[in-house]
This record gives structure tokens, C-alpha cells and sequence, in this order.
């Protein structure tokens, strides 16, 4: 059995159960993981709160070289996190791959802008005064994180609250801990005890005590809509600052300039990478109606020819669902579509080929509109519905109807169409011919029910800062528009 890590000790703490983690594609158990509890997650603050005081006062400088070490220790291990990564999450290896290397890359950024900026002097009212923004971290942070990319989604949260000098308490998914925990063991060594932790468990028992923990005033949370709501409205009473990358149903417009064996290829990659299990999975295809017919019938061509399988074998393009419910909620959006007339040209089923694992063949679905659910509710699956439209004005309007705002990708070579989309379509990150690349640059994160929060960037690190204004009047002399006013 793994164990949680507290205060830098490896521990069972309270709990009295344990949970499984399993393959996804065997089936098979990997290991247990301590169920933490409420008092698991009360040690694990106070630890981080302890460590808070110092933390906070460790020069930017040797922070930066602390991060570049954790860094550099997971490069070293790189291979085998890889490997545990495609054990418990199930995507194909060469995805694990560029999961860890933009993981430790991460610490590497953050590192460094940890130690670039702290604030800024203003322009002073009066000469004799002097005016400056700190920016200050804001305590123990609590960080709560998905299952579908739980180094990489960790890193993004860790990485900046760390450099900027809070502590923290992490809660892996309780389906994926094991890569959190291998990581413990290997890369957080010579941090200081209790300034990183982490507690398993399940939501509700190990995440729920942390965002109602009074010492904890910063939740970073990644997951669906439905948690993000039930932690804002335990956390509203409190004014915590709530950091949200919430759930999508990003939109694909296909224009009728496009390559067709390029577009074919960049929009299975965009709706199925990692099996459709990313927040920004393309999960609504528009396609130019000059090209809709034979652009669906070379994208089932070229899905059917997917190979799925065990994301250890380096010829697997789609792994296994995560689990079976998972693989069910995508079979279900797709027999409700079919069942109000949608057609499935390919996939759908779950492959004879294995008797084990939550394999699903990734489909293509045409006939389909927004009043199907598969078209309005996150689907998450490997499953690409495609719809034809008219012109620019209905591809724009089509992809901005839904209640999420993550990302939108075009597949276009027409400047004045790219103009249109990246500032008429309300989404975080606006892809063009290349989707789901990410830049540790750039802010990533979304807009309406996806949450505003922010991560990667100079945003992704101010978000983990609250500023303090300060008003200095050196001089400090008597003014004259204090009281008495009738003098
Ligand atoms: P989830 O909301 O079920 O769980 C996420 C985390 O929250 C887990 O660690 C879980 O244990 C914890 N949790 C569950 N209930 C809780 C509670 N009541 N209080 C506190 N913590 C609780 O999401 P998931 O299934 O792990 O991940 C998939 C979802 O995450 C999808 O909706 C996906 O779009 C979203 N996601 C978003 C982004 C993004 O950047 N916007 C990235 C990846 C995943």
C-alpha cells in the first residue's frame, strides 16, 4: 500500500480503509491508497501552515532553485512516472510522454518567474510620499485535482503556488493518486516538511474538510462543473478565493479552404486524444456543407483504423476509458442521439477484440443537433458528432451556443475567418490548425460555466498572489486637510 504524505512523513494517517487504484485496461489492481479523512486533512494544513512563516521569507532565488530541482528529479525518473501514468490513467504512453515532460517543464517555469517580480512602485500623490504593490501568497492552498492528467494538472497548480510562496495540500482523484504519491517519494525531498502534502481519498471524505478548513484560504480546483459548484457554495461563506478550470464542450469549426487529410487527421487528434478525456477535447464538430459528406466519410475511414489498446504497447492510438460509468455516460449520449435520429457511421461499441478494460471504439456521428445532449452536455468520451453549416455567421453562432467557454479551434487558412472566430467566439484559448497545443506562456482556462480561473503564464502565477497597496508618507508631517475642517 502507498501512503499519504504529511509533514514530510509518509503516512496512513487516520484512515481505517483503504481504496484501490486499478488499471483501466487490465482491470487489474495497482495498488491501495489510504481513504484519508477529515482529521488526515486537518494534520496536513496545520503542517502546512506551520511551514507557512518561513516559506514564505525563502528568497525567490533559492525557492527558484529548490523547483528546479524537483524538477530535474522527475526528468530523472522520467520513464518510470511515464509508466505509472499510463498504468492508472490508461492513455497511450506517447501521451504520458508530453504529460511529464510538460509537468517538470512546468516547475522549470515557474521557477524562474518565482523569482522575476514581487510587486510594483507607482507613481506617488506627493513627493514625499511613496507608493508600492506587493504581491504576497496567500497561506496553505488547497489543490484539488482531476484524474485525466493528474501530473501534468497537479504541476500547473503546484509549480506556480509554490513559487510564489504558499504552501499546500494536495488531493489527488482518488482513481489516479499513485503518480502523486510516486512523485512525493522522488522529487519533493528536500522541501522543507509541510510545505507540500498530500491526502487521498474521495471527494466528499478528504476533499470537502479541506475547502471548509478556516486556515485554508485559496481552493485551486480542476474537475467537473457539478463539484465546482458544491465547493463555491461551501466556500461562499467564507469569501475563500476560489481558483475554477471547470468542465467544456469545445466546438470544432472545419472551413472550406481546409486540406481534407489534414483536417481529417488534426480533428480525430482534437476529439480523441486520451480517448476524449480532456477538458478541451473537441467535443462539436461544424463542418463547411460543401465538404460535409466527404469529409465524414474520410474522418470514419480514418477513425475506424485507430488502433485501441493497452497504452503500453506503443502502437495503441486510443486507450481505455477510465472506468465503466465513464464508458457508459458516452454510450448513453450516443443511443439518445441515434434514438432522436442521429446516424452512427462508425464505432460506438465496446471492442470484442478484449475481455477486459473500458475500451469504447471512437465514433462518428452525423445528423445530430443541439437539442441532443451529446451536442449540449460535456460527453467526454471518444465520440466526434458533426454537423454541417451554411456560413462563417452560423459556424460562429453554433459554436458560442453552449453554456461552457474553455476552448474553440478552427482548421482554416483564411485570414479574415480567423479574425471573426478569435473575437466573436467567447472562449479561453482559440486554436487555429493546431488544436490542444498548449504554450507555458500563455494563460490557459476558461470563460462562463467553465470557470474563470487561469493557469500557465504570468496570470496562471498571479492568481496564487493576493496584492497589498501601500501608502507611505515618509515626511509624516501634519496635513492640512485633516480635521478640524473650519480652521
Ligand atoms: P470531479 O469533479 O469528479 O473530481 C475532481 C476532483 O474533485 C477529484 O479529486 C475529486 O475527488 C474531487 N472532489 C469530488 N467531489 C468533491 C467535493 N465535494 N469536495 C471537494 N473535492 C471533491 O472531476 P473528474 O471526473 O476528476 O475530472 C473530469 C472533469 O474535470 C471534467 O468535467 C473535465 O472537463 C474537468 N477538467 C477541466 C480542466 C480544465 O482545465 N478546465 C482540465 C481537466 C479536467
Amino acid at each position: 500500500m502507498k501512503q499519504m504524505f504529511i509533514n514530510g512523513q509518509f503516512t496512513s494517517g487516520h484512515a481505517t480503509e483503504t481504496i484501490q487504484v486499478i488499471n483501466p485496461a487490465t482491470e487489474e489492481i495497482l495498488n491501495e491508497v489510504p481513504r484519508g479523512t477529515e482529521e488526515d486533512v486537518v494534520a496536513a494544513v496545520a503542517a502546512a501552515k506551520a511551514a507557512f512563516p518561513a516559506w514564505k521569507r525563502v528568497p525567490g532565488w533559492e525557492r527558484a532553485g529548490m523547483l528546479h530541482e524537483v524538477a530535474a528529479k522527475m526528468q530523472a525518473h522520467e520513464e518510470e512516472l511515464t509508466r505509472l501514468l499510463t498504468e492508472e490513467e490508461g492513455k497511450p504512453f506517447e501521451e504520458n510522454e508530453e504529460e511529464v515532460f510538460w509537468a517538470y517543464d512546468t516547475f522549470r517555469y515557474y521557477a524562474e518567474l518565482g523569482r522575476h517580480d514581487r510587486g510594483k512602485f507607482l507613481p506617488a500623490g506627493d513627493p514625499d510620499q511613496i507608493n508600492f504593490v506587493i504581491k504576497e501568497p496567500y497561506g496553505v492552498v488547497g489543490c484539488i485535482v482531476p484524474w485525466n492528467y493528474p501530473l501534468l494538472l497537479l504541476a500547473w497548480k503546484i509549480a506556480p503556488a509554490l513559487a510564489a510562496g504558499n504552501t499546500v495540500v494536495v488531493k489527488p482523484s482518488e482513481y489516479t493518486p499513485l503518480s502523486t504519491l510516486r512523485l512525493m517519494e522522488i522529487a519533493f525531498d528536500h522541501l522543507p516538511p509541510g510545505v507540500i502534502n498530500v491526502v487521498t481519498g474521495f471527494g466528499p471524505e478528504a476533499g470537502e474538510p479541506l475547502v471548509k478548513h478556516l486556515d485554508v484560504p485559496m481552493i485551486a480546483f480542476t474537475g467537473s462543473v457539478e463539484t465546482g459548484q458544491r465547493i463555491a457554495s461551501i466556500a461562499a461563506p467564507m469569501m475563500k478565493k476560489l481558483h475554477f478550470e471547470l468542465g467544456g464542450k469545445d466546438p470544432m469549426v472545419v472551413a472550406p479552404d481546409v486540406d481534407l487529410t489534414t483536417a481529417v487527421s488534426g480533428v480525430a487528434y482534437s476529439g480523441l486524444l486520451n480517448t476524449g478525456q480532456v477538458c478541451t477535447s473537441s467535443e462539436r464538430i461544424y463542418v463547411h456543407e460543401s465538404l460535409f459528406g466527404r469529409f465524414s466519410e474520410e474522418l470514419a475511414d480514418f477513425v475506424s483504423k485507430l488502433r485501441l489498446g493497452n497504452g503500453l504497447d506503443r502502437q495503441t492510438d486510443i486507450g481505455p476509458m477510465l472506468r465503466n460509468h465513464f464508458r457508459e455516460k458516452v454510450e448513453g449520449h450516443i443511443n439518445s442521439a441515434v434514438e432522436a435520429g442521429a446516424k452512427l457511421l462508425v464505432g460506438g461499441k465496446r471492442p470484442s477484440s478484449f475481455d477486459k478494460g473500458f475500451f469504447l471504439e471512437p465514433s462518428v456521428l452525423v445528423n445530430v443537433d443541439h437539442s441532443m445532449a451529446i451536442m449540449r452536455e460535456e460527453t467526454f468520451g471518444p465520440c466526434l458528432p458533426l454537423m454541417p453549416y451554411k456560413d462563417l455567421d452560423e459556424a460562429i453562432q453554433l459554436a458560442n451556443d453552449t453554456q461552457f467557454g474553455l476552448g474553440a479551434c478552427i482548421m482554416t487558412h483564411d485570414a479574415r475567418w480567423v479574425k471573426r472566430f478569435f473575437e466573436d467566439v467567447k472562449a479561453g484559448t482559440i486554436w487555429v490548425n493546431d488544436p490542444l497545443t498548449d504554450n507555458f506562456a500563455g494563460p490557459f482556462g476558461g470563460m462562463k460555466m467553465t470557470g474563470g480561473g487561469r493557469e500557465l503564464g504570468q496570470e496562471g502565477f498571479d492568481e496564487f498572489f493576493e496584492v497589498k497597496h501601500v501608502h507611505w508618507d515618509v515626511e509624516g508631517a501634519l496635513k492640512d486637510y485633516w480635521y478640524p475642517y473650519g480652521k
